[in-house]
């Protein structure tokens, strides 16, 4: 696979043409990040063992605000990975409409290894490595894959213990009794489907004669395979199920289950809980691979796992005429020129999976205030703020489409972030 930060910049460069022509020499100081942390957690084993885990916390860009973004622990994790992934919450904290920048950080470990006790060690190792650079106004961390709100709290305490007062607003994805917010655990997954509400509304009003488009179907008809069912892909299927939508398979990192009359997310996943994975629920599902769910004939598939899962090799076989990218990166760009020359339509990661980074926002704001909201008033937040970005992002994706015959939602919406960072450049550092 292609050098993950490398791409990412690729595709920044290749919006150049669709900036305004005074904005364009900026776009180098989005290609040029700000600051990168690093360095060998040293953690306690239970055998008694010191073990070195390397470790990085990666500040992309900060024009509109405080670095914004999770902490990942997978041991894919590399300085490339977190780069892209740094650049790609700046993105999506400006599509998203939040007054933060970007930035990413990460931990090369398996937690599945891991104790409980280690993987405390793990995270207040990680903590103490980058205390000095985070912050309620300077940089704000988040959960990501394989960290959860247990992991934050761990991490809260170890920056309370060296700054010797509290300050919850340093990290977000906190458990409610730290000051978490209602909502905030489903929120990623939640604010995906918001994003398939308002892109079914936005096809049926744009193209009202094409009676076989599938936003013309009634919700209980859309068929929809969900790859992944860590936090995000949970979440997704089980807010499209309950409301209405045909979730027909899952997966996981150990396969995938399909059923043509559609799957009940809850109990699949109290069986994935007794037993280790999706595929051990068969109740009216046939197991398959995760490649085959991809290349399902469904309406809507939803890759919620990790970067890459559809690349050059298997993007041709993909049939389902929308794609929603829960997962940040989930399409490589050669990919992503396949499927745009099929006509499919992308939900871009920086917008779709924006739900999490909007949460953590409002976290933030309740922190601050002291005023802490109840869940409904939390879903109803997020979904103001979903839906206005949308609706600039859908407004301009018409306007590219009209001036230049073709543009994809991927475009429309790295034009936008780009133009608002860019505006905020300008105002401080003018070139
Ligand atoms: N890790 C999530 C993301 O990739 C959430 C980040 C946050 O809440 O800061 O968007």
């Amino acid at each position: 696979m292609s050098d993950p930060y490398e791409s990412a910049l690729n595709f920044l460069d290749s919006i150049r043409d669709n900036l305004p022509e005074d904005y364009r020499p900026y776009l180098q100081r989005l290609q040029q990040p700000q600051n990168l942390v690093q360095g060998d957690l040293e953690v306690k084993m239970d055998d008694g063992s010191m073990q070195k885990f390397r470790a990085y916390r990666f500040q992309h860009n900060n024009a509109l605000g405080p670095y914004k973004g999770g902490i990942r622990f997978h041991k894919q994790v590399s300085e490339s990975e977190v780069k892209a992934l740094g650049l790609w919450m700046a993105l999506k904290t400006s599509i998203a409409g939040i007054p933060y920048g970007g930035g990413k950080g990460g931990v090369v470990i398996d937690p599945a290894q891991l104790s409980q006790k280690e993987l405390e060690n793990v995270s207040r190792a990680y903590m103490r490595l980058v205390a000095q650079h985070i912050g309620p106004d300077r940089d704000i961390p988040a959960p990501d894959v394989n960290t959860d709100s247990q992991v934050m709290a761990w991490m809260l305490d170890e920056y309370e213990k060296i700054l010797k007062h509290h300050a919850p607003a340093v990290i977000t994805g906190k458990p409610i009794e730290l000051g978490g917010s209602a909502g905030r655990t489903k929120a990623t997954g939640y604010g995906g489907v918001l994003a398939l509400h308002f892109l079914k509304k936005a096809c049926a009003d744009a193209y009202p004669d094409n009676t076989n488009g599938w936003y013309h179907k009634k919700r209980a008809d859309i068929t929809i395979a969900v790859q992944g069912f860590g936090n995000v892909g949970y979440y997704f299927a089980q807010t499209a199920a309950s409301e209405g939508y045909r979730v027909v398979a899952v997966s996981d990192s150990k396969g995938g289950i399909y059923a043509e009359n559609g799957l009940d997310p809850q109990a699949v996943l109290q069986s994935k809980e007794k037993n280790g994975s999706v595929t051990a629920y068969t109740v009216g599902s046939a197991i398959i691979t995760n490649e085959e769910l991809l290349k399902l004939n469904v309406d809507i598939i939803v890759p919620s796992a990790l970067e890459g899962a559809i690349h050059a090799d298997n993007a041709d076989h993909i049939q389902a005429p929308v794609i929603i990218e829960m997962a940040n990166g989930p399409i490589t760009s050669e990919a992503d020129d396949i499927l745009s020359k099929k006509d499919m339509l992308t939900v871009p990661d920086i917008f779709a999976n924006a739900g999490g980074v909007i949460v953590s926002y409002l976290e933030w704001v309740q922190n601050r205030t002291g005023l802490y909201w109840k869940e409904h008033e939390v879903d109803q937040k997020l979904e103001e703020l979903m839906q206005k970005a949308f609706d600039v992002m859908w407004g301009k994706h018409l306007e590219l489409k009209d001036s230049q015959g073709s543009a994809t939602l991927r475009m429309a919406a790295y034009v936008l972030a780009v133009e608002r960072i860019i505006k905020a450049e300008m105002l401080r550092r003018p070139l």
